[in-house]
């Protein structure tokens, strides 16, 4: 946001109006905030538009909330406030347009150990978000002899009836989006990237067989402008096939239909004291120093404890062994960033099971943000008033101090500490 008298971005370090335009930093962090979750608001829409689902009141609420941004067009902190919440309830409704548009679509996701490592020969590799992409690729490959591989944010497809019905989907390969550069390099087959989080590949890797499709774009990269994908299957066939190379099992696909599917197995447990608390440890990864609190929080979650998570935050920990209780996994993969929906349906779940607000749960959210969804996703979880959430690694430079505060004093939002302190603190919690 510019100011019209100064010049220099409102409110800012550069003004040399002392503030005569009347904006301030906190005007302007909440405006950022509100961009950044519409920004996150609109994947999740946008996905669902490709899937024929649309909701005129989130379309709605998407120009007013941009329009709300324009220079000069308010100077009322509190209503920038309101708007920022409201974000966080239209979020809600994008998600859900997008989870039924997906199950709709695709059928309830049933728990599902999918492999991972490569098979030999041929093969695709397909990152993102993009399950419509996916779902079209595989028809394309059905009988080619080609392997289809999710990567990342992909994986929970392998859950999705339609899609897993595809004996070519044969697996998740690599982890979180950091590790591309890497892992693509290794990855001697075809790659198709769907949306973020996608890297430009190092100097004379993998740029020649990297395809994007739809929102991204890579220079040198061949695009699709359709999802007709001869071009990435000739690829395919021209390079050299993969080795067989199984790794570890993973499991995924614990949507809250599948998991509100043993909701009776879960409150008994509950109930008989065999499962004490509840922690939500999941969002966005990302490549700088501090994120391996959320592994070593992970570890630290006692044996009488399960952990619920989503998104790519999950590499960080989803090939350790963490067993069951009474054969309820202690580590449930609920899905890609967007089923936070499903996160928030389980919680409101176990409140209705166990007659209390989900504040009184024995739950703990502890979230790793990198992107614009997870601040929409924030804002949802805010809005529904969820308190006392951790979050981390670091705040977002976009949150000026006062506005920090007042989501620590409204929503006792926290910022996350070293694993063990704040293991103890959430294990003090009632
Ligand atoms: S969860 Fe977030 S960081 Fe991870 S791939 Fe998706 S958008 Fe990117």
């Amino acid at each position: 946001m510019f100011c019209n008298q100064c010049e220099q971005t409102a409110g800012g370090t550069g003004c040399t109006k002392s503030g005569v335009c009347g904006k301030n930093e906190d005007i302007q962090s909440l405006q950022d905030i509100l961009l950044y979750g519409l920004k996150g608001m609109a994947a999740y829409a946008y996905h669902a538009g490709e899937l024929g689902a649309k909701d005129g009141l989130v379309d709605a609420f998407m120009h007013e909330a941009l329009f709300k941004t324009v220079t000069n067009v308010s100077f009322d902190l509190g209503r920038h406030i309101d708007m920022v919440m409201k974000c966080g309830m239209m979020n809600l409704r994008a998600m859900e347009l997008l989870d039924k548009a997906h199950t709709g679509k695709f059928g309830n996701p049933i728990p599902t150990e999918v492999e991972t490592g490569t098979r030999k020969g041929p093969g695709i590799l397909v990152t993102g978000h993009d399950l419509l992409d996916l779902y079209e690729l595989l028809k394309q490959t059905e009988g080619t002899g080609i392997n289809v591989y999710t990567h990342s944010e992909m994986l929970p497809a392998h859950a999705y009836p339609v899609l897993r019905k595809f004996k070519h989907l044969v697996g998740n390969y690599g982890g979180a989006w950091q590790e591309q550069k890497k892992e693509f390099k290794e990855f001697t087959g075809a790659i198709l990237a769907t949306t973020n989080c996608v890297l430009i590949p190092p100097e004379n890797t993998y740029i020649d067989r990297l395809f994007t499709i739809g929102v991204t774009g890579v220079p040198g990269a061949a695009h699709l402008n359709t999802r007709d994908f001869s071009a990435v299957i000739q690829k395919a066939k021209s390079l050299p096939q993969l080795p067989e190379a199984p790794g570890k099992k993973i499991m995924t696909g614990f949507h809250h239909t599948a998991i509100l599917g043993i909701a009776d197995k879960v409150v008994a447990a509950v109930k008989a004291g065999k499962i004490k608390r509840f922690f939500l440890i999941g969002g966005c990864d990302g490549a700088k120093p501090g994120r391996n609190y959320y592994t070593e929080l992970a570890e630290r979650v006692p044996k009488d404890c399960v952990i619920l998570t989503l998104a790519c935050g999950k590499y960080r920990f989803n090939k350790l062994d963490f067993g069951n209780i009474d054969g309820i996994p202690r580590l449930l993969d609920i899905g890609q960033c967007n089923n936070a929906y499903s996160a928030i349906q389980v919680a409101l779940a176990l409140s209705k099971a166990f007659n209390c607000p989900v504040n009184s749960l024995p739950l703990s959210i502890v979230l790793s943000w990198f992107e614009q969804k997870a601040v929409a996703i924030l804002l949802t979880l805010l809005t529904l008033d969820i308190k006392g959430i951790r979050v981390g690694p670091t705040p977002p430079a976009f949150i000026t101090p006062n506005v920090l505060k007042v989501l620590q004093d409204k929503f006792d939002l926290k910022l996350i500490t070293n694993a063990e302190a704040d293991m103890k603190d959430m294990l003090k919690t009632p």
